[in-house]
């Protein structure tokens, strides 16, 4: 995609940290690191989001992930790594070429604010109803 900044970054035409990559994916460190070692990793082949993209590409990324959450742990020693996620404008999503974070934790690092919330138990009738909605949209 001509106006991706990250399909640029697989391109070569914008710099990168490059950490790995293989035929499918492409892994890189971000510039604006919430921690050390803050990875990610993107599909070669464009798609927006977990909506777009196609299987070969999700399981690529993924499989990488693994690789590379084993490199972290490694040399960085973390005491936990967040693979986080975002779809859409609306949750913050900035760059819509879809990625996978790593986010490593280590003993002086605040929790992630997304990683926190108050466990407040739901109404449980609403949670039969909307499992019933997501299992049928899924026939
Ligand atoms: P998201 O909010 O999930 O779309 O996150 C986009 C991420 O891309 C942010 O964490 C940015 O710091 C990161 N980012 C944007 N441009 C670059 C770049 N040129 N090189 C590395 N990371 C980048
Ligand atoms: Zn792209």
């Amino acid at each position: 995609m001509d106006n991706c900044i990250f399909c640029k970054i697989i391109k070569g035409e914008i710099p990168s940290f490059k950490v790995y990559e293989d035929e499918l994916v492409y892994a890189f460190e971000d510039i604006n690191p919430i921690t050390e070692g803050h990875t990610l990793i993107i599909p070669k082949k464009h798609s927006q989001d977990l909506w777009e993209i196609e299987a070969e590409s999700l399981t690529a990324v993924h499989l990488a992930s693994k690789k590379i959450m084993d490199a972290i742990k490694k040399v960085l020693k973390p005491t936990g790594v967040v693979a986080m996620q975002l779809n859409g404008k609306s949750v913050g999503q900035a760059v819509f070429h879809y990625h996978l974070h790593l986010m490593p934790r280590y003993e002086d690092t605040p929790p992630l604010p997304v990683a926190r919330w108050e466990l407040t138990p739901g109404n449980m009738d609403k949670i039969r109803e909307t499992t019933e909605k997501i299992k049928a949209a899924l026939r």
